[in-house]
């Protein structure tokens, strides 16, 4: 590791190696959240994220320290491993004001020659700067060098707005899938499983059909069964009893009811903040999404599916008997 890098002491929030499903073809991915400017929205209920930025940094000193972690990322992987490159901000790499151009074009020149997934809201991807960014990745290794990832959570914008505070419509994301597709990038759409206030068949329902919507402006999908992050809106309902994580079973039964291959990491898969049935059954269930994620091997989750545990009796009276609380209309 170059002194210069550890002296200035940047590195990113987190990086690691991976595999992952990109259009089809399990490579070597490694995904790598920097430390931005942060979120401007910052206010979703489930986002631990909210917090991690950098504060009071001007432009240039901002640009220096992402840079910075890029060099460290450098330092730590052979690059010439990974096909495919992940990048998170905790928000909006299409944000100058979370990272700023120079460092936008850097991470392009580094990863030039790659597939390079980019995180943002629908309101920073516009044609030009992604057609512009696109254009300094692309060394015609790839005919898609670039997907643009977008956090749409649910098609429902009731639901986006009462249980997420999102932000968005399902229109404004259309138009910007619509920006990045004419840009010549792929679009990836996140879908959030089980968000405050919902039932256990709700989030089934509400993900299926989100599902659906999102096949028709997105090559690929990405499911998250939602995990409860520290100081959120949802760690605090979490913690008097009002919210519980999915079911793993949920998350086998959307993946099955779905009409495409969704990739899906259960994050926290197995434990009480994370997506969870028993203790007994979940870790042969986390990995068998993990594989069904890889592969896309439909059979291993009916397989999963009808092995059963003695807690899926429990999921369906959940299932039959869970009700929603009620929200008043008006104020
Ligand atoms: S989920 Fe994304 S848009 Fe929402 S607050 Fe977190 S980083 Fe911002
Ligand atoms: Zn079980």
């Amino acid at each position: 590791m170059g002194e210069q890098v550890t002296a200035a002491g940047e590195k990113p929030v987190a990086s690691w190696a991976g595999m992952d499903r990109h259009r089809n073809e399990a490579m070597p991915s490694l995904t790598i959240i920097l430390r931005s400017g942060g979120c401007r929205w910052g206010r979703c209920r489930m986002c631990g994220y909210r917090s991690v930025r950098y504060a009071g940094l001007s432009e240039t000193d901002l640009e220096q320290r992402i840079i910075a972690q890029l060099r460290w990322v450098q330092d730590q992987f052979d690059l010439r491993t990974f096909p495919l490159i992940k990048i998170y901000s905790s928000g909006s790499v299409f944000d100058p004001a979370e990272v700023p151009l120079g460092a936008r074009e850097r991470i392009a020149t580094l990863f030039r020659g790659k597939i390079v997934v980019v995180e943002s809201r629908p309101e920073f991807v516009h044609e030009k700067e992604v057609a512009e960014f696109r254009g300094q990745l692309d060394d015609g290794t790839y005919a898609r060098p670039l997907a643009v990832a977008m956090g749409l959570e649910t098609a429902d914008d009731a639901v986006r707005e009462k249980s997420i505070d999102k932000g968005f419509t399902t229109e404004d994301y259309r138009c910007a899938a619509a920006e990045a597709h004419r840009a010549g990038a792929d679009v990836k759409t996140y879908l959030l499983q089980k968000p405050l206030f919902l039932t256990e068949q709700e989030s089934i329902d509400d993900v299926v059909r989100s599902i659906n919507v999102a096949a028709s402006f997105s090559e690929i999908i990405s499911l998250n069964p939602c995990n409860v992050q520290s100081g959120t809106v949802l760690e605090a309902c979490w913690k008097k009893g009002a919210y519980r994580p999915p079911y793993l079973w949920s998350v086998i039964r959307t993946l099955r009811q779905s009409p495409v291959h969704v990739v899906c990491d259960p994050v926290g898969g197995g434990h009480a903040r994370g997506p969870h049935n028993c203790g007994d059954c979940d870790k042969e269930i986390v990995d068998g999404i993990r594989t069904y994620s890889l592969t896309g091997d439909t059979a291993l989750l009916k397989d999963l599916e009808e092995r059963g545990c003695a807690c899926r009796k429990e999921w369906e009276y959940v299932l039959r008997e869970e009700r929603p609380y009620c929200m008043p209309l008006t104020r």
